[in-house]
Formats: C-alpha cells, sequence, structure tokens
C-alpha cells in the first residue's frame, strides 16, 4: 500500500511529490517549493493535477494520483536501445501523453467495474486487428469470435474510438485472449490496430482511446490487487497485437 500524503505530510515523500508537481504544465498550478511540507499550496497543486487527470478531486495523494504523477512526469524512458520501430509506433510526443492522464471515458457512469473472486495478476492489452477510422461494436466482434466457436466474446472489455469502454466477456469468466495465458488475466481490446488498407499494423489509437485505456487499467489495478504487470498480446505470440509495446507505453507502468 502507497502511504497516502495529504495536508500536514512531511519527509522525504512530500519533497518528491512537490517536484513532480512542478513538472506538470497545468494552467493554475503554482511553482511550489519544495520543502517536503504539504500546505495549502501542494494541496491545491494536487487538486489542480486531479482535476485535469480525471480522477477524484480530493487532495490526497494515494496510490492513483502518484502512478498518475509518475507517469505524467516520464513519459518516455531515456537510457534504453531504440528497438527496431518498423511495426511498433512509440512517436507519441511527450506533450500528448501528458494530456492523456487517463481521463474518465464519457461512458464511466454507466461503467460496472467490479471486482471478481477470479485471481487477476495480469492484463493483457490487444487490437481489433481493424482498420485505422473505422468504428466496430462489441457486438461485431462478438459475431466474429462465436464463428469460430466461442461461447463469447474473448475480451473483457473493449475501447472504442471515441473513448468509451464496453463491457464484453463478464469479468469472473476466464476470457478467449491469449493462448496460455487466460487464466489470471483480463484481456482489454481497442478498436483499430491496423492502418486503412487493411493489413499493417499500425497503433491507431486515438487519444481519447489512449487516455481510456489509462484509465480503465488503473481502475481494474486498483481493484485488483494482485496485478502485476501489463502486457501486449506480442509479449506472449508471433503478432503485432496490439501495434506497440505496451512495456514502452505509459500503460506498462500501471501495476
Ligand atoms: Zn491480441
Amino acid at each position: 500500500m502507497t502511504t497516502l500524503l495529504k495536508r500536514g505530510s512531511r519527509g522525504a515523500a512530500v519533497r518528491d511529490l512537490q517536484a513532480m508537481l512542478n513538472a506538470q504544465t497545468i494552467i493554475g498550478m503554482a511553482d511550489l517549493a519544495v520543502d517536503g511540507d504539504f500546505g495549502a499550496k501542494t494541496d491545491a497543486a494536487v487538486r489542480a493535477f486531479q482535476d485535469a487527470a480525471g480522477l477524484v478531486v480530493d487532495g490526497v495523494a494515494g496510490r492513483q494520483t502518484l502512478t498518475a504523477l509518475k507517469q505524467a512526469t516520464t513519459p518516455a524512458k531515456p537510457g534504453r536501445p531504440e528497438p527496431d520501430k518498423s511495426a511498433m509506433q512509440d512517436d507519441v510526443p511527450a506533450a500528448d501523453r501528458r494530456i492523456a492522464v487517463g481521463k474518465r471515458p464519457s461512458n464511466a457512469d454507466s461503467l460496472r467495474l467490479e471486482h471478481t473472486a477470479r485471481p487477476i495478476d495480469e492484463i493483457i492489452i490487444h487490437c481489433a486487428a481493424t482498420p485505422e477510422g473505422k468504428d466496430f461494436t462489441v457486438a461485431d466482434i462478438r459475431a466474429w469470435h462465436k464463428q469460430r466457436g466461442w461461447s463469447d466474446i474473448g475480451y473483457h472489455y473493449v475501447v472504442y474510438r471515441d473513448g468509451r469502454v464496453m463491457e464484453g466477456r463478464p469479468i469472473g469468466q476466464v476470457g478467449a485472449h491469449v493462448s496460455g495465458h487466460n487464466t489470471g488475466t483480463i484481456g482489454i481490446c481497442y478498436v483499430g490496430g491496423v492502418s486503412a488498407d487493411g493489413k499493417t499494423a499500425k497503433d491507431t489509437r486515438t487519444p481519447d482511446q489512449r487516455s481510456s485505456l489509462l484509465w480503465l487499467v488503473m481502475q481494474l489495478v486498483a481493484l485488483h490487487r494482485g496485478v502485476k504487470k501489463v502486457s501486449g498480446h506480442n509479449e506472449y505470440a508471433a503478432k503485432a497485437c496490439p501495434s506497440f509495446d505496451v512495456r514502452k507505453d505509459p500503460l506498462g507502468t500501471l501495476a
């Protein structure tokens, strides 16, 4: 459990928090003294960040706020060798990543995010392998999967191009999304994943999809404390899916 930092907290963790808040470019955020003393200005800065990030605005820096802050503060991981980028797109400017700090999707209120007794230790990201710019629904994907003889859609959640998060297979049921890794995992799919030609792997996530994926994974990690890893299908199979490297994406830092 992360310590909750709030008004009156003191120490090194507060200094780290203040330094991270100072690194944000949110309008109205004051330049804080990095003094390790959580006072009114730090409280206001935490609230401003929470508001911008679509989190609960309570001025308390707990696990979700600290995770979002960390992820917004370190958009890229320097010092690692650059892998081949031909199939993977990882060219999102740092500024864009900072904006997409897991904003609540427009349909968040109608979504049932439930805990399940099924032990979950990993979240695996997929794409629908559908062409850029085209919308598809849970019903479409369910129909494709049923044609393969499956009982239901293989994924637990689908993220639409407009950022809406839709429920697929009930969370309490084992999914059908990664051969050999369905037990203990949650499968999330975003609509898209290939370019308009319908065959070239491409990270087609819209800003709304990036934001909603972050939001959804953050909610699921908070609900399922056993989650140790967020990964991509391509880490387990010779496939491009989800057409980006989750390990190099902010998503990969959330567990
Ligand atoms: Zn996949």
